[in-house]
């Protein structure tokens, strides 16, 4: 085992929060049951939010951010969980509450590690990570709703980004037509349609105010972006349709009126993946590992290095990344 090792840490100075990578001892770490060796982990609108200090993430400072990572348990104190295990962890506090994936080693709780699913790489389990994981969750939560493809197209919005391209291919792969909004249409377009996407909206024909109710349009849709957006979606919504609301990377704010539901049935359904429990987690991993197309998903991956994380973190704030980002951590 390494004496020393390398993480990004985040202060506090003066309100404003500071990140640089600085050596490490294992004896810096928090407690816990787990100590493991992380390989990769991954980078999240949430993380970006934490690296630059835009949201209030983190608890606890200094703070070690990263919601995601895979890795080996170099020792273990839990008998769940042996030297040499693969396992990965996704949300469930680490990166707020527990220091996270964004260092060469974490020690966790052993509740909050899964093992790693058989034939998926530890970096293959990155490029899915929290966002990939929490598509997964909406494409069960829209299944479970009894949606068919046959039902008519669902929406997905924010679909350049990290939850909008998995969950665009995971429901084209199903065979649901898939509509995707992005705000980058002449330059992810394609990537898009590539995806699976058989239509692309710009964002703007979302984003604007709404009547109460509009024409019916969508049998389901997947939401990263919440406000107006989300607005939109509920107003135009099928009759008995599902809207899983997942993010806020346009805003907070909900400005909707009570139609949409009592006089078309329709169901906004939340996602979570932080807490999500155990017996969910584990049929979404085990439903990733077995339906995603692994070249597609190769395909929306950008794979950077440790020394490119706080660069990175800017950019996935100001809506420049692409897809999913995976971090080595070296
Ligand atoms: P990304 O940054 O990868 O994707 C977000 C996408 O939203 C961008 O790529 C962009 O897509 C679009 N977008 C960005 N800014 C705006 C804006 N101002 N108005 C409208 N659209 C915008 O983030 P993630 O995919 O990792 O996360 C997406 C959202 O979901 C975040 O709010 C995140 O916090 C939330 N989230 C929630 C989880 C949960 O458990 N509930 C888990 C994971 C994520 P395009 O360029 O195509 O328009």
């Amino acid at each position: 085992m390494a004496d020393a090792f390398r993480a990004l840490v985040l202060r506090q100075q003066e309100k404003k929060t500071l990140s640089a990578f600085e050596q490490l001892t294992i004896d810096d770490l928090p407690a816990g049951e787990v100590l493991v060796r992380v390989s990769h982990s991954s980078l999240n609108y949430k993380d970006g939010l934490a690296i630059t200090g835009t949201g209030k993430i983190v608890r606890n400072f200094p703070h070690v951010p990263g919601i995601d990572l895979a890795g080996v348990v170099e020792h273990s104190d839990s008998p769940d969980f042996q030297p040499g295990d693969a396992v990965l962890v996704t949300g469930q506090g680490m990166g707020e509450r527990f220091w996270g994936g964004h260092a060469q080693y974490a020690r966790l709780p052993a509740p909050i590690l899964t093992p790693l699913p058989d034939g998926l790489s530890a970096a293959r389990a990155m490029a899915i990570g929290t966002a990939g994981f929490t598509a997964m969750l909406c494409v069960l939560a829209i299944e479970k709703h009894g949606v068919t493809p046959a039902d008519g197209p669902v929406l997905v919005t924010g679909a350049a980004g990290g939850v909008g391209s998995v969950a665009t291919l995971l429901l084209s792969k199903m065979g649901y037509a898939v509509s995707a909004v992005t705000g980058r249409v002449a330059e992810q377009g394609d990537f898009l349609r590539r995806l699976g996407a058989s239509e692309i909206l710009p964002r703007e024909e979302l984003a604007r105010e709404c009547k109460p109710l509009e024409s019916e349009r969508w049998a389901a849709a997947v939401d990263a972006v919440g406000g107006q957006t989300l607005a939109t979606i509920l107003a135009q919504s099928r009759y008995e349709g599902i809207v899983t609301a997942v993010g806020l990377a346009g805003g907070m704010d909900l400005p909707t009126t009570v139609f949409p539901f009592i006089l078309r049935g329709v169901t906004l359904r939340g996602v979570d993946s932080v807490m999500c429990p155990a017996p969910l987690r584990n049929q979404a991993w085990a439903r990733l590992a077995q339906d995603l197309d692994m070249t597609q998903l190769d395909a929306l991956t950008h794979t950077i290095g440790f020394d490119q994380l706080p660069a990175q973190a800017q950019a996935i704030i100001a809506g420049q990344t692409r897809g999913r980002v995976v971090v080595e951590i070296n």
